[in-house]
């Protein structure tokens, strides 16, 4: 079942430009280590044997800002920084790519004035060729990869034994239903990385952002903060089910399409892709949410921010309202999501290199 789905756009009080602070975090945290991975691990030399002038640089599920624009300025003058030491001024190009159903307009509306870079939209999946061979330079992308291209069969499937009846996602669901998302992850992820190895020059670079859980969360097969949140939730599409809000079935064919992968796992995959070398690979110290979302009108906005869309798709609009009500009740009557013992969701750096063509 094909769920695609963009945040939330405009700049209204429930957009994702406005509640998406805790993921302009981890890019602000990010900020030294990309300086120091462009000033170490770009090689002009190699590069220089394409064309370099403009410097393609795209970022791959960008969603309406700003946090795309925090990245790019943060990129861009520390490519500006190692050219000069060069003697180079190239220009630069910025290819801002999302799903055709994201904002773009806020997006391009709400674009830095100052900038040192052209800019254009870039629409389509990023499981895809979104480039010509060999035209980019420079990729990034930042809490986007954690999107599934689906949710995996299996899963709304009453006959499989990874059927996860009355969940909405892997987060405190049974084992089979935690591998059946693993190896969507896997296959996604593949179809991700080959289409960048087809994009980015030799000697090009990619540093990704993503969202992920600690290994000790899948050895005790429990749950990180940003699981439970989908467990609440689920658990307030049930209850609005038994009210006869919404139908049950519906529920049980529902689930997200999302998957938080953990370090080891995200290793292996890495190494196995022939066309990158991974060259840094480290989880970010990022504040925890209770930093950013000390009352729960935050800690609901942020989740609607990002899931209204997909929910509409599958529930219709009628029902967004109660159930965030319904879930922004659950939530503070909880203790859980304000201890900072629960604080555990990671976000994993990794910078790669499209590996020389052969
Ligand atoms: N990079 C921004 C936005 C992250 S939100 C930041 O760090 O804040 C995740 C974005 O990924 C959303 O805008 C969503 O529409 C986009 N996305 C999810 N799946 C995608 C896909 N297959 N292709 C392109 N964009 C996708």
């Amino acid at each position: 079942m094909r769920v695609l789905c963009a945040m939330n756009g405009g700049n209204g009080p429930q957009s994702y430009a406005q509640n998406s602070s805790y993921q302009r975090g981890a890019t602000e945290v990010a900020k030294e280590i990309i300086r120091e991975e462009i000033d170490k691990k770009l090689d002009i030399k190699q590069l220089s044997s394409t064309s370099m002038d403009p410097f393609c640089i795209a970022d791959f599920g960008c969603s309406t800002g700003p946090n795309t624009f925090v990245a790019m300025q943060i990129i861009i003058e520390a490519l500006e920084d190692k050219f000069k030491k060069e003697g180079l001024t190239p220009e630069f190009q910025v290819f801002f790519n999302d799903l055709a159903s994201n904002d773009f307009n806020t997006l391009f509306a709400s674009l830095p004035p100052e900038r040192h870079y052209c800019a254009a939209g870039v629409p389509g999946s990023f499981h895809s060729v979104m480039f010509p061979k060999a035209s980019l330079h420079f990729a990034y992308s930042s809490y986007s990869l954690h999107w599934l291209s689906k949710v995996p069969k299996e899963v709304t499937d009453n006959t499989s034994p990874a059927w996860n009846k009355g969940k909405i996602h892997h987060g405190g669901a049974k084992r089979e239903v935690l591998d059946a998302y693993a190896s969507q992850f896997a296959k996604d992820l593949d179809s991700f990385l080959n289409a960048r190895a087809h994009e980015l020059v030799d000697g090009g670079l990619m540093a990704l952002l993503i969202p992920a859980a600690p290994d000790a969360i899948r050895e005790s097969h429990t749950s990180t903060i940003t699981e439970v949140e989908c467990e609440v939730l689920g658990s307030c599409l049930m209850d609005l089910a038994k009210k006869g809000v919404v139908d049950e079935v519906k529920v049980h064919m529902f689930n997200l399409p999302v998957y938080f992968t953990f370090p080891n796992e995200l290793k292996a995959l890495l190494k196995a892709n022939e066309n990158m070398d991974v060259q840094r690979m480290e989880i970010l110290n990022i504040p925890g949410k209770q930093v950013l979302f000390p009352n729960r009108t935050a800690n609901v906005l942020y989740l609607r921010a990002v899931l209204q869309g997909v929910l509409e798709k599958h529930f219709g609009s009628g029902i967004v309202d109660e159930l965030f009500e319904l879930y922004g009740r659950k939530v503070a009557d909880s203790s859980f999501f304000f201890d900072p013992e629960n604080q555990d969701l990671i976000v994993i750096f990794v910078l790669l290199r499209r590996k020389m063509r052969t």
